[in-house]
């Protein structure tokens, strides 16, 4: 579907702008120099910068091709008689404010809702967390980094006392002589970054923890490191044996445990039964392997351990990475000038994004909603009264089990998220979200979401706009406008204030990013977050003089590029120790028969499996963006089921056959891979894809107790072939989401 006419280049201004990627965490840096004759308006060349030396993966080199997208939205959409069609700002703006008016007078603030993105820049995160608090009086925000960060973010939380993905710039990896890396394949995800791993791998130190033989566990062949494969949900097992191990065989800091931390007894009371032996038993990692590992992480210089979502989206997640930290903290590497304990986060300011009020239970600079100090402090930025403030809401993926019911949500404003693809359940979730009163999605192209929407705004993109984002190694950097959006677009700062003025909301709606930062800044001064010694200016400055902003930024302060040198974040400056153990889950009943009432011509040969969804280098997250860049589509057009060559034998599938994995939720179409890079009893299907490809309606809405991360990485399917009507079995499949 076209709407509008296609971006103007004429706008563009003609100077060339330093900047960043639009898409994940790494935030590589490039410059778009004005490219009147070209395919796009600006062309894209890498730039030096810690983060990525000049390099930029596929998504990157081709992020300019949306600008010029024919799919771009340039005028607001309003539905009529089930149509979305074309509507003056003025007329769709009414509609959302009277729609929004109506609602909260009948149900109360809390039947209106926010969903926020972790891409959006800090200036848009901040503002749409005063804007849900202060002009809709709402407690229901929250944002898609509950799926990519929160199980990380709690246990920081609880262990340091805070939480920024890396406490060290991510050049520290450089001098590595071991890195633990547990569930992130960054060779996929951010390629740039192995150029950080190439030190450890040429001590034959990069460990790879990673049920799939990923791209990332092929780089520790030829004496490079070590491929640990445990079976899917195992990883907090694995945890406690090497911490098992480490405390048996006397490689434990004591000196660093005494000092630094607190709770080292009960912890090795809680690893004593994680012998090496139930230890392989419950993984499948042999056990010599598993001494190996723990002896090697203790060789005293240089080693780092690492976590990523694939050890994270877990109902055990927090737990997970709590043992992953509980490991570094027993190795005594936080705070050590030479090794560290971090998280890769995700999303393009997935860090940005979780530390200015978008969460939940959130205020800026990472505070929490129901401290009163909290609440005082930023009441009075906002010159509100802290009584007026809502208080905790509820996390994302209860948030979305909210939608369309009685007493829950009637209507949802997203921001900068494509909910039908990202969130578990895709089904419930596309039911709910059509049961809704008022849908309002602000996006640049009609994504999967939008395409449901009641009103769309279409609104800046990346090169279109000023704005900061937070780097995964908590560094502040600064997003350039390159050229003018085309006319009829806005920019979020915008719509929030127009809004906050036709709700009649109280507080000053500043549109300019940075008096809004300047805000967010002032909001943050004291603050977990504190960005308060920053400016755009300043940030520009620093730019020029290739000088690094990492937060916590007080005023008349330099920044804080190294954590934990000397304390922790805790009043007592100590660590904490926290034990986990595995929990008893309910095993998942699939159901046998097939979903749906659908009928399949599978047969009698289907095999249960467990489902992890991953993503693949040419794509970014719900591929809302980078399914509509040609380059990438035709390198990876649709979703593929990657099988092990025997499991697949065993069901009669050939590669590139039609396979349905499916479950009581729903049902997948995807084109089996056969590869000996994953386990027999796993599959894995890439979660970018939408419709009949949609890896989320397989996954089940149950989140992690503590962070309310769901559970993307441990999914009960069936699998089987999928007939061999080829392509017209996919052109047949029903439309889902439905
Ligand atoms: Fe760099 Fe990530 Fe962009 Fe790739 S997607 S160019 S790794 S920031």
């Amino acid at each position: 579907m076209t709407i509008g006419s296609p971006p103007s280049t004429a706008l563009a201004p003609p100077a060339a702008a330093d900047t960043h990627c639009p898409y994940c965490a790494l935030q590589c840096a490039m410059t778009l120099t004005p490219d009147p004759a070209g395919s796009a308006p600006v062309r894209v060349e890498g730039r030096m910068f810690p983060t990525n030396r000049g390099g930029l993966c596929k998504k990157g080199w081709t992020s300019a091709a949306l600008l010029a997208s024919p799919e771009r939205l340039t005028t607001p959409l309003i539905r009529d008689a089930g149509a979305l069609r074309p509507a003056s700002w003025d007329e769709a703006l009414e509609r959302i404010a009277s729609s929004l008016r109506a609602i909260r007078a009948a149900d109360g603030p809390d039947a209106v809702a926010v969903f926020g993105g972790g891409g959006l820049t800090n200036e848009k995160a901040y503002l749409l967390g005063k804007f849900a608090r202060v002009a809709l009086g709402t407690s229901r925000i929250d944002y898609n980094g509950r799926f990519c960060m929160s199980s990380a973010a709690a246990a920081g939380n609880r262990a340091f006392g805070i939480d920024r993905g890396l406490p060290f710039p991510v050049s520290d990896l450089d001098d590595a002589d071991t890195i633990l890396l547990l569930g992130s394949n960054v060779a996929a995800t951010m390629p740039p970054l192995l150029s950080h791993l190439a030190g450890a791998r040429a001590a034959g130190g990069l460990i790879v923890v990673d049920p799939r033989r990923s791209q990332t566990a092929e780089l520790t062949a030829d004496g490079a490191g070590a491929h640990l494969q445990p079976a899917p949900g195992t990883d907090l097992v694995l945890l406690l044996g090497l911490t098992h191990i480490v405390l048996a065989d006397g490689l434990a800091d004591r000196d660093y445990l005494d000092e630094r931390t607190v709770g080292v007894d009960a912890l090795r009371r809680s690893v004593a039964s994680w012998w090496p032996e139930r230890v392989q038993s419950a993984t499948g990692i042999p056990v010599a392997l598993l001494r190996t590992t723990a002896h090697r992480l203790a060789r005293g210089r240089g080693t780092y351990i690492l976590t990523g979502r694939g050890v994270e989206q877990h109902v055990d997640g927090t737990d997970t990475a709590t043992a992953a930290i509980n490991l570094a903290l027993v190795l005594g590497l936080p705070g050590r000038p030479d090794s560290g304990y971090g998280t890769l986060t995700g999303q393009g300011n997935g860090q940005g994004g979780r530390e200015h009020g978008q969460k939940s239970d959130q205020l800026p600079g990472y505070r929490k909603i129901a401290d009163p100090a909290d609440r005082a402090a930023v009441a009075a930025v906002w010159g509100v009264d802290p009584d007026t403030l809502p208080g905790s809401g509820v996390p994302a993926v209860q948030l979305l089990g909210m939608l369309g019911e009685p007493g829950g949500v009637r209507a949802l404003l997203v921001h900068g998220a494509n909910v039908v693809i990202s969130g578990p359940d895709a089904h419930a979730v596309a039911a709910g979200l059509r049961a809704l009163d008022l849908l309002v999605v602000c996006d640049f192209v009609l994504s999967d979401t939008a395409a449901l929407a009641d009103v769309v705004l279409p609104v800046t993109q990346w090169a279109e706009e000023e704005g900061t984002l937070t780097t995964l190694e908590g560094r502040i950097i600064r997003r350039r406008r390159a050229l003018a959006p085309p006319s009829g677009v806005r920019s979020e700062l915008e719509i929030l204030a127009d809004l906050a003025a036709r709700l009649d909301a109280p507080s000053e709606w500043p549109t300019d990013p940075a008096l809004v930062f300047a805000e967010l800044a002032r909001a943050s001064a004291g603050g977990i977050a504190d960005y308060s010694g920053l400016s755009h200016a300043l940030l520009d400055a620093q730019l020029a003089a290739g000088v690094a902003a990492h937060w916590p930024y007080p005023a008349g302060s330099d920044g804080t590029p190294r954590l934990f040198a000397e304390r922790f974040a805790h009043p007592d400056g100590r660590a904490r120790l926290v034990p986990v153990q595995p929990r008893e889950r309910d095993p998942e009943a699939p159901d046998e028969e097939p979903p749906h009432g659908a009928a399949t011509d599978e047969g009698a040969q289907s095999a249960l499996l467990t489902l992890i969804t991953g993503r693949l280098l040419e794509h970014y997250q719900s591929g809302a963006q980078t399914r509509r860049v040609a380059e990438l589509t035709d390198a990876q057009p649709r979703a593929r089921a990657e099988l092990h060559p025997a499991t697949a034998a065993r069901l009669g599938i050939a590669d590139g056959d039609p396979v349905a994995v499916r479950n009581a939720r729903g049902r997948v179409i995807a084109d089996a891979l056969l590869t000996e890079r994953i386990r027999l009893d796993t599959v894995f299907l890439p979660f970018h894809f939408a419709d009949a490809e949609c890896a989320n309606l397989l996954t089940a809405a149950v989140a992690d107790p503590i962070s309310g991360m769901p559970e993307f990485k441990r999914t009960t399917v069936v699998v089987a072939a999928e007939g061999r009507q080829g392509a017209g079995a996919r052109a047949g499949a029903a439309r889902v989401p439905a």
